[in-house]
């Protein structure tokens, strides 16, 4: 039987309470597919460092290293230090945030469907932050390397889609090298790739018509701010952050988070929505089975993925999306749909 070491970082604030619940989740999906999930804690975030002094302790990262994938939670104040870090020591060049409809979650449209692929690694986020005189001043890092990758990344995976279109998000006519840069890549790349359809985008224009017509979106790939504001705007669109997954992927590994943060306003309440890191978790199967070519692990995704929108259909729901079940409630119809 397959097995993976899993490693798996529960972060901060409801960080806690949503990885306790995808373990749970996980260790149901792992007997009832056969695909054998060993979890190895890698503890980082705002309590780490208080109690260690780092908030990213070295031995947490060799256990990362160490692991084929990574679940994690999300960190506080920290955030920096540890996913930013990852991203960077890792390599984890490209964020995937996907947006798609769920019955029974109410949201602008019902066939809302791509996905967000974000650059990772640079942009204003390397935070190169310098004081001068009058002020300060940040540097955009754009890369050549950064850029290719990024576009062929996004090409590829418009190529296992349906619609088969990429837009890049840009803003080339103000920041004419960064973003002229990024665009060359990704003009460089859609003549790569001749049976998916390449558009552009400026960034205020894909912010307005993401809210006009997200239906006309399948990939879009994007700079790391931009990318970054525009999955938050993407979550709200489907039902919100409580149910938004993402990975961010390198070439040989992975880490998988819920694209929300560690919500302190309702950390400590067992309030917490657990479908957007049982998601990611759903993510990691699904990539596993794809980079190790195992077809248990991308059956176990699909159940997972099932179970989870069929849980959510019969009206199983957190308080964020209308409900009044508890974390540990949730987890239980999850599982119990899992058993069915
Ligand atoms: P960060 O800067 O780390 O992203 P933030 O406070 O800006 O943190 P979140 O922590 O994601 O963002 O919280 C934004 C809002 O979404 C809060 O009202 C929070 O309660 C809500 N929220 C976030 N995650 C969840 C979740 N899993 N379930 C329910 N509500 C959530």
């Amino acid at each position: 039987m397959a097995s993976y070491a899993i490693s798996v970082m529960e972060g901060d604030g409801v960080g806690k309470e949503v990885t306790r619940s995808a373990l749970e989740i996980l260790g149901s999906v792992s007997s009832a597919s056969g695909v054998s999930l060993d979890f190895t804690p890698a503890p980082a975030g705002d309590a780490v460092l208080a109690g260690t002094g780092e908030a990213l302790p070295q031995q947490s990262l060799s256990v990362i290293r160490g692991s084929d994938a990574c679940l994690k939670g999300p960190v506080g104040e920290t955030a920096a230090a540890v996913i930013v870090k990852l991203r960077q020591v890792l390599d984890l060049y490209a964020n995937i945030r996907p947006a798609k409809s769920m019955p029974g979650v109410p949201c602008l449209r019902p066939d809302i469907d791509f996905v967000i692929v974000r650059e990772n690694t640079e942009d204003l986020y390397r935070g190169l932050e310098f004081e001068v005189a009058d002020g300060v001043v940040a540097m955009r890092v754009t890369t050549t390397k950064a850029c290719a990758r990024i576009a062929d990344r996004a090409f590829r995976l418009a190529m296992g889609r349906k619609a088969k279109k990429v837009v890049a998000v840009h803003k080339a006519n103000v920041m004419r090298k960064s973003c002229g840069l990024f665009s060359s890549a990704c003009r460089e790349a859609a003549a790569r790739y001749p049976a998916v359809s390449f558009s552009e985008m400026y960034v205020d224009a894909a912010a307005m018509n993401l809210i006009r017509s997200p239906e006309s979106f399948d990939v879009i790939v994007t700079t790391n701010m931009f990318g970054d504001i525009l999955s938050d705007e993407a979550a709200q669109l489907v039902g919100g952050l409580g149910i938004a997954p993402s990975a961010n992927l390198g070439d040989k590994f992975a880490i998988f988070e819920p694209v929300h943060g560690s919500a302190p306003d309702i950390a400590g309440k067992g309030i917490a929505n657990p479908v957007g890191i049982s998601l990611s978790a759903c993510m990691m199967l699904e990539w596993l089975g794809e980079s190790r070519e195992d077809r248990k692990c991308g059956d176990a995704a699909s159940a997972l993925r099932a179970a989870i929108e069929r849980a959510v259909q019969k009206g199983a729901k957190t308080p964020d999306l209308g409900g009044s079940l508890t974390t540990e409630k949730m987890t239980r119809e999850i599982v119990a749909e899992l058993r069915r």
